[in-house]
């Protein structure tokens, strides 16, 4: 059995190690394929291996065809737009994320964008603070539940809109659940976005939704790029010169904004919000650990595709 680790965006060096342990104690052979520049160098790596472990990878019918003993691909991290579902349910293969395990780096980073915005980017102008403003949490899963932790820290008065998760489960965390986004962006000066990219959600976060912000109002993205229309947010961005928008996920109009809106536009230079030593190794670690009860046991917990 092989399994393969291919990570164009590697983990720490810790976080290999480790794998490579559980892998090896396991009994497979393990192959590690990092910064490749290239698809070819993708396709080439895994052509004999049974199982693979990727991050933000891209796993399309043409690598699981270029892997004809592909049984498993393992994504390290919450997110797993990046494969192919219905390919991998199609051919067979079990896809799985490894839910939670960054979602304390990526909740850390969101409000560590707020406090950002709000000391004016830290440009030795006075700003505001948190303590005592309304935080809007799009969507409760993991990363949203660690932020409403955080944010109470800070003092913040924080509600919640989750299309799935109960009202009780919010409620139980001192957190007042809100029955609708419309009612969120209504209620919240800030809102932290935590949503998924799914068809339902692709172009959601529009100009009719950003238009029912307060005054002084933020938007967080740390969730993907995908769910903001991006032209309404630049219009939105035109017409409200009191909001400001950080974003962890380059938007495509990045430049256009970056000129226009200077001290009210962030972004990353590079997706960071699970870019911890921490994240990386919890993420990593648990997809080994997941590898390898698939193998041995077929445990298919985490299974995210469809069984076809
Ligand atoms: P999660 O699956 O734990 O939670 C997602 C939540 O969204 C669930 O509670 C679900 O009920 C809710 N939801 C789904 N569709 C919804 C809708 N239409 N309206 C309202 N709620 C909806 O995921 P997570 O780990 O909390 O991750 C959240 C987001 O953050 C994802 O988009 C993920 O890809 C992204 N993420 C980004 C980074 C990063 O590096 N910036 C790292 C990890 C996760």
């Amino acid at each position: 059995m092989k399994i393969l680790l291919a990570t164009e965006k590697p983990f720490a060096a810790q976080a290999v190690l480790e794998i490579k342990e559980i892998v090896a104690d396991a009994g497979y052979d393990f192959v590690v394929l990092e910064k490749y520049t290239g698809k070819a160098q993708l396709l080439a790596a895994v052509k004999d291996v049974d199982g693979i472990i990727i991050r933000s990878d891209i796993i399309d019918e043409e690598v699981m065809a270029a892997a004809p003993q592909l049984k498993i691909v393992i994504r390290a991290g919450a997110g797993y737009d990046n494969v192919s579902l219905d390919a991998a349910t199609q051919r067979g293969i079990c896809v799985m994320n490894t839910p939670g395990q960054n979602a304390n780096a990526v909740a850390e980073l969101a409000l560590g964008l707020m406090v950002f915005a709000i000391r004016n980017f830290y440009d030795g102008s006075s700003g505001t603070e948190l303590l005592g403003k309304r935080l809007g949490i799009h969507a409760y899963g993991n990363v949203g539940r660690n932020v409403a932790r955080i944010a109470k820290g800070f003092g913040m008065e924080v509600y919640a809109y989750d299309a799935f998760c109960p009202a009780e489960v919010i409620e139980k965390d001192g957190v007042k659940p809100l029955s609708s986004a419309e009612e969120l962006y209504s209620a919240c000066q800030y809102v932290s976005l935590h949503i998924p990219a799914t068809a339902e959600t692709k172009n959601s976060i529009n100009l009719a939704l950003l238009e029912r912000l307060p005054s002084k109002a933020m938007l967080i993205n740390t969730a993907r790029k995908e769910v903001i229309n991006e032209a309404e947010l630049e219009k939105f961005l035109e017409i409200r010169p009191d909001f400001k928008y950080l974003t962890d996920i380059t938007p495509g109009n990045d430049a256009v904004l970056k000129e226009k809106f200077p001290k009210r536009y962030f972004s990353t230079p590079k997706k960071m919000g699970a870019q911890t030593a921490e994240a990386n190794i919890n993420a990593g670690l648990a997809a080994a650990r997941q590898m390898a009860s698939f193998f041995q046991s077929g445990d298919e917990r985490f299974r995210v595709n469809g069984k076809g």
